[in-house]
């Protein structure tokens, strides 16, 4: 559907639920809330995606750290979730990834500690892959790695995905059911538990809706002010800074380094290129005037050099809000839990949570709207099933083939098929990367891409050339 009948249903249909933030949260709840029957609107101010959902550090995972935390529970669920993500619901998005955890003699672990946290995280996970690696394998593993007062790695699996395609999917599916979503469309008032006013295109339309739910992330405590203007702070934000550096193709596995008894950064192999972060700083100002600074960028490269050598210079950085629970004390031992709220119009706000558990954190928030009969059988996302029988209508180069099956899964021929027209649209997006400029035309016919930036950060891969511009 085009962008002015989108506008043009927002503004006539009656809705069952409003769904204002097109993050992982608000995406997973339009899907699942469509997949319930519900007749449901979803908007964001932005691109989707724009904000923290193509700025988190890519893993599906428990979470090793949150078990040094003590959050048993949120380690047990993120698992159950990663092995869904993994096998039903994404399995080209969400792929298996080994992590190495080196033990130096000078690090802030005892080995016994760490290689009994790692079989008690591998034993919730359902995982045999945990142990020890002596430093010879681990150097086959990850040539990179810093071998100096080097012991041993502890040895186990987590996952990685592309979180900007995952929440796209979720939007598609969402849109597949029936759903009608837009992009760039920003609620600027609420209207009394019947809707909101949504700002887009240069006008002001009235969406009618009996139910509306707050998924705008770092900007949660915003709209329910716009609820209620008395509405105290109900969460604090810590920012997040990642860098992108060449590397990560000759890698087997990816680190985890630890800084002290709760900090952990990752360099991971992430889309052909070696993804180091990330930073936890408390974040005063608004959402929108979050920086990477020069500061971050050497904190984050230092980090990386405890357990990497020979770290080539940053190509690309990029930084995210995380949402945790107000409180005191550094916002690393925080608690990542979902806080959910219900304002005097009846919206429901949802705070925090991973994007691991986003599936997890939909269900919750449709339940506390009141939604019953509730189904938590996992749903393939568009493009995740038919993954071993392909019908490819090109013959295409084996790294742009494997590029566009991880991104897109069985919809790849779909991508591809106006090639068959014009040739040229198999030719690269830009140089350098294996995204082909087909992308580019069904990102903008199937996917809500309005403008390059879209195309190139949230839909392809593009940005990761450092060229902004298609060719
Ligand atoms: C640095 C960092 C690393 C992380 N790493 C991981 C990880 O590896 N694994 C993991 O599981 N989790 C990770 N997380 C957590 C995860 O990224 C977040 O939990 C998740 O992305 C939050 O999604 P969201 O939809 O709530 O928010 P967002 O993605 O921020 O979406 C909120 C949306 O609301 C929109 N919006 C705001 N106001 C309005 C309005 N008035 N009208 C319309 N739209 C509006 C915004 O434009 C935005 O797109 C990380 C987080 C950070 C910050």
């Amino acid at each position: 559907m085009d962008r002015a009948a989108s506008v043009e249903q927002l503004a006539s249909r009656r809705f069952d639920l409003l769904v204002v933030g097109g993050g992982i949260v608000g995406a997973g709840i339009a899907e699942a809330a469509s997949a319930h029957g519900l007749a449901v609107a979803l908007v964001d101010k932005g691109d989707f995606a724009s904000a923290t959902s193509s700025a988190s550090s890519k893993l599906i995972h428990g979470g090793l750290r949150y078990l040094r935390l003590g959050d048993v529970g949120l380690v047990r669920e993120a698992h159950h979730e990663r092995r869904l993500l993994m096998n039903v619901v994404a399995p080209h998005l969400v792929r298996r990834l080994p992590f190495l955890f080196p033990l130096y003699e000078d690090g802030p672990y005892r080995p016994w500690f760490v290689q009994s946290g790692i079989l008690l995280y591998s034993t919730m996970a359902r995982a045999r892959l945990n142990g020890l690696v002596p430093v010879e394998r681990a150097h086959r593993m990850v040539p990179q790695l810093r071998g100096e007062r080097l012991r041993s790695c502890a040895y186990y699996a987590d996952a990685w995905t592309n979180d900007g395609r995952l929440t796209v999917a979720n939007v598609r599916a969402a849109a597949d059911a029936g759903a009608t979503v837009l992009n760039y469309a920003e609620v600027v008032a609420l209207r009394g538990g019947e809707g909101a006013e949504v700002s887009v295109d240069g006008r002001t339309i009235s969406v009618r809706a009996k139910s509306v739910v707050n998924a705008t992330g770092p900007w949660v405590d915003r709209l329910r002010r716009l609820e209620d203007p008395a509405a105290k702070p109900s969460m604090r934000l810590s920012k997040g800074v990642h860098v992108l550096v060449d590397g990560g193709e000759d890698w087997d596995s990816a680190i985890t380094i630890s800084h002290d008894k709760v900090r952990v950064s990752f360099a991971i192999p992430w889309e052909g290129m070696l993804l180091l972060g990330t930073t936890d700083t408390e974040h005063d100002g608004e959402p929108e005037d979050v920086r990477v600074t020069d500061e971050d960028v050497q904190q984050v490269l230092a980090e990386a050099s405890v357990a990497v050598d020979g770290i080539g210079p940053p190509r690309a950085t990029f930084c995210g809000l995380r949402v945790l629970p107000g409180g005191d004390g550094q916002t690393a031992n925080a608690r990542r839990e979902t806080v959910y709220s219900t304002g005097p119009s009846g919206m429901v706000s949802v705070a925090g949570g991973k994007l691991t558990t986003y599936r997890r954190i939909a269900l919750d928030a449709l339940d506390h709207l009141g939604v019953r009969g509730l189904s938590k059988k996992p749903r393939p996302l568009p493009g995740a099933t038919g993954l071993d029988r392909i019908d490819w209508p090109f013959e295409l180069d084996a790294p742009t083939r494997a590029h566009l099956l991880h991104l897109y899964g069985s919809l790849a021929p779909d991508v591809l098929a106006p090639a068959t027209d014009n040739p040229s649209l198999l030719e690269p997006l830009v140089a350098g990367r294996p995204d082909v400029r087909a992308q580019d035309v069904y990102a903008r016919t199937h996917e809500w891409a309005v403008n390059d930036e879209d195309v190139l950060r949230r839909r392809t891969t593009g940005w990761l050339a450092g060229s902004r511009t298609p060719a």
